[in-house]
């Protein structure tokens, strides 16, 4: 090492020494420089979130489980609740509501799952095609129709696992059907 690197790298640990001793200092003058440059900041990060939306929404999901912020959230809640209770209610049920869509109720055995598909002969309950000789999804060619269990109300419209939920139905009528009830369907 020479000298000049010398004493370049002394200046570096006084430096980072003094940041050491000096945080709010060091916090002070991070705000200043945020505040001053704001436009650019936010820029940088919208252009960051349209590359990255994936990482973005794992950051995102990693900051809402923060102490600090979930602390945050119970606070705004308990505000909300307070001055609009009517939309702190529709928030709510819609959260629950989505928690049941990703965590069902109810199960099945192998069995009961045979079951239904026998009481409906082995065929699609919507087409009437035969479900039975469909491959199943794994083995299904591109473009090849295949299996699938129809939950008949939605989970997303909180269908159960029970197996009365369940019927066979083909792939097509499935994707067809998408969220929507057997009733919607018909109209
Ligand atoms: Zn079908």
């Amino acid at each position: 090492m020479n000298a000049v690197e010398a004493r370049r790298n002394r200046k570096i640990e006084q430096k980072r020494a003094w940041r050491l001793r000096n945080p709010d200092k060091v916090e002070s003058y991070r705000r200043k420089h945020y505040l001053e440059h704001k436009e650019d900041y936010i820029t940088k990060a919208l252009v960051w979130r349209d590359k990255n939306p994936k990482r973005f929404k794992e950051n995102q999901k990693k900051h809402d489980a923060t102490p600090k912020r979930k602390a945050k959230e119970r606070v705004s809640r308990k505000v909300l609740r307070e001055s609009d209770p009517e939309k702190a209610r529709t928030i709510s049920r819609r959260k629950a509501h989505r928690r049941r869509a990703l965590n069902p109720e109810g199960h099945y055995t192998e069995e009961q799952l045979q079951a239904r598909i026998d009481l409906y002969g082995g065929r699609c309950y919507l087409c009437d095609c035969d479900w039975d000789a469909l491959p199943a999804k794994s083995d299904a060619q591109p473009g090849e129709h295949y299996k699938t269990i129809d939950h008949v109300i939605p989970l997303s419209k909180d269908g159960t696992n029970w197996p009365a939920n369940l019927r066979p139905a083909c792939d097509r009528c499935n994707s067809s059907k998408r969220d929507n009830m057997p009733t919607e369907l018909v109209a």
